[in-house]
């Protein structure tokens, strides 16, 4: 068995389109979202079309949750903010229906899915260390959690022969056969802020008990001049280009 991960694709149709490729030629068997499908971007419609189409299985962004009135616009920056307004112009109602529909967490035969943490998604507070994956480590009734929200890829673990201490574990390619739990946050689609413009994406191989988090590069200037187009804050199409 073959996951494909990505998330927080923030309606960046070139970016996901991209990525879906590198899963075809991995063949993978099943694609898992960690959320935020929408907002920041010009195509959310055609993002949720085509993940809807892929059946590929969602959990709610901050953002995907924004967009059908399910979160307060004070926790978001004024960018997206004005993001938010204009994608709920944008969404038709089974769009709407879609995004209110998905869960907060997964619980998959390998592996769950969460936007932030796990723990306590509907809070959707940010992993960026060790302390912030305790809880979420803690609670798993899988070995291995996908995350995203920070845009940043991280994979927090604890080995088997010391469970109970978590440690940031370096590179992008990660050998599960020694972990006892690990949280790992894929990277960001749409809007990656490492300071590579590179979209990110996981590779969750269940017999080789192996995730690899890889980049592909796609059209920016496609995205950027469509959300220009739209008439969103241009900041959003420049930060494509620079990976922030
Ligand atoms: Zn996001």
């Amino acid at each position: 068995m073959k996951y494909g991960i990505l998330g927080d694709v923030h309606a960046n149709l070139s970016a996901l389109r991209a990525v879906l490729d590198r899963f075809k030629t991995h063949r993978v068997d099943r694609i898992l979202s960690v959320g935020d499908v929408v907002g920041y971007g010009a195509a959310p419609s055609e993002c949720i079309a085509i993940l809807r189409e892929l059946g590929a299985r969602v959990v709610k962004g901050n953002h995907d949750a924004a967009c059908v009135n399910e979160m307060d616009l004070a926790y978001f920056n004024a960018y997206a903010r004005t993001a938010v307004t204009w994608t709920r112009t944008q969404l038709s109602r089974e769009d709407c229906t879609w995004l209110a529909r998905l869960p907060l967490t997964l619980d998959l035969e390998d592996c769950s899915v969460a936007h932030g943490t796990y723990h306590r998604p509907e809070r959707f507070d940010y992993v960026q260390g060790e302390s912030d994956a305790e809880a979420s480590l803690d609670r798993l009734p899988t070995p291995v959690c996908f995350v995203g929200h920070s845009h940043v890829p991280i994979a927090l673990v604890r080995l088997e022969d010391d469970p109970l201490r978590t440690a940031r574990a370096e590179g992008s390619d990660f050998d599960l056969a020694e972990v006892h739990r690990a949280l790992i946050n894929v990277g960001s689609v749409g809007q990656p802020r490492d300071d590579d413009p590179r979209a990110a994406y996981g590779i969750f191989d269940v017999e080789e008990q192996r995730v690899v988090i890889e980049r592909v590069r796609y059209d920016i200037e496609v995205e950027a001049r469509r959300i220009r187009a739209a008439g969103l804050p241009p900041v959003l199409a420049d930060r494509l280009y620079h990976g922030v």
